[in-house]
């Protein structure tokens, strides 16, 4: 099976596996992993924030956010076809009692016009307005990078009427790749960050959130009350970092490797590709081949294809480090020859 639902289906490399063997441990509840720490303090410095914390999943690591920057009754500003809106189980009304203010962006990007008159005035009817969620790279916008200026506009906006911004960087550093652009620049405009180690960048567990060290201390709480408090989990955190120091720039390879992928299915009859593949995601669309996104996927599993459904016509491949250059041309020729048979 060609696997390309998700870049988090990656193993970790033998590199990673000899890490977690040899990984120097402590409890880390107590604060005494230095693996952990070593992890942590590396995060905090490439993002150019005081202080990050390790945290068992990219959606408890945007919750924790959620719930560090918030208060119950409050609203937050968030994308319509975000991850934290769509994905995570409705968790910010669940556990953080806030209500989302949704912004229907462009390619991942909300007008940061739109998002100023969304934010409430000082009225005793209002709920305030408690955080903006901005996602980059953003994932249904077929991994689209967000622009730096259109972060800089929101969060200058922001600033100015104290409210704080949080960013769902799950695939940030394919945003830095993509564009050549340092994380540390993306993140000078937010106050806290959430990327995950273990997508493109192939560690089996774990992202990273980081910000001032006020919010990191507070937030370790709320770890704890979410039951994300581990102990020896300099194991896991060791693969997290040979992902940081040898995992970043080879995100390039994904990236081509889309490309190429959406070049190729592009010229396959009734197929259209529907992003602009600024990274690792592509989705085509399959209408016009007389084709709902299930009836394609059954047909790609028949021929040894995974992907997920995106829309009742859309479906979404994500290019990986366990799928080579040889494998995408392979999968551009078995969709070629299903539209033959289709026809
Ligand atoms: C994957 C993803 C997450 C959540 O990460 P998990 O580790 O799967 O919980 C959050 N935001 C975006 C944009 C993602 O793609």
């Amino acid at each position: 099976m060609i696997d390309l639902r998700s870049d988090t289906v990656t193993k970790p490399t033998p590199e990673m596996r000899q890490a977690a063997f040899d990984a120097v441990v402590g409890d880390d509840v107590y604060q005494e992993d230095p693996t952990i720490i070593e992890l942590e303090e590396l995060s905090a410095q490439m993002l150019g924030k005081e202080a990050a914390m390790f945290v068992p999943s990219g959606t408890q690591g945007n919750q924790i956010a959620v719930l560090t920057h918030c208060q119950p009754g409050q609203e937050i500003i968030l994308e319509a076809d975000s991850h934290i809106f769509i994905y995570e189980g409705a968790s910010i009304s669940a556990l953080a009692g806030v209500q989302p203010r949704t912004i229907a962006g462009k390619n991942g990007a909300m007008d940061p016009g739109e998002v100023q008159a969304a934010v409430r005035g000082d009225d005793i009817h209002l709920p305030e307005t408690g955080l903006i969620c901005l996602e980059n790279t953003h994932n249904r916008a077929g991994g689209a990078v967000v622009s730096l200026d259109n972060m800089q506009a929101i969060f200058e906006m922001a600033q100015q009427q104290n409210i704080p911004v949080h960013l769902d960087g799950a695939r940030l550093f394919n945003a830095a790749v993509a564009t050549g652009i340092d994380v540390k620049e993306f993140a000078a405009y937010t106050d806290t960050v959430q990327f995950c180690l273990s997508k493109g960048l192939g560690a089996p567990v774990g992202s990273i959130i980081a910000g001032s060290t006020d919010f990191i201390k507070k937030a370790r709480k709320w770890r704890k009350r979410l039951g994300g408090g581990l102990r020896q989990a300099g194991i896991i955190a060791a693969p997290g970092l040979v992902a940081l120091r040898t995992m970043v720039d080879r995100l390039a390879e994904d990236h081509e490797n889309a490309q190429l992928l959406a070049d190729g299915l592009k010229e396959v009859s009734g197929l259209t590709i529907e992003n602009n593949v600024d990274t690792n995601i592509v989705l085509v669309y399959t209408e016009d081949a007389g084709l709902r996104a299930e009836q394609f996927l059954e047909m790609l599993k028949e021929s040894g294809i995974l992907a997920v459904p995106f829309g009742p016509y859309t479906v979404r491949f994500v290019t990986h480090f366990d799928v080579s250059k040889e494998e995408i041309r392979s999968v551009i020729d078995r969709i070629g020859a299903l539209a033959g048979a289709n026809r």
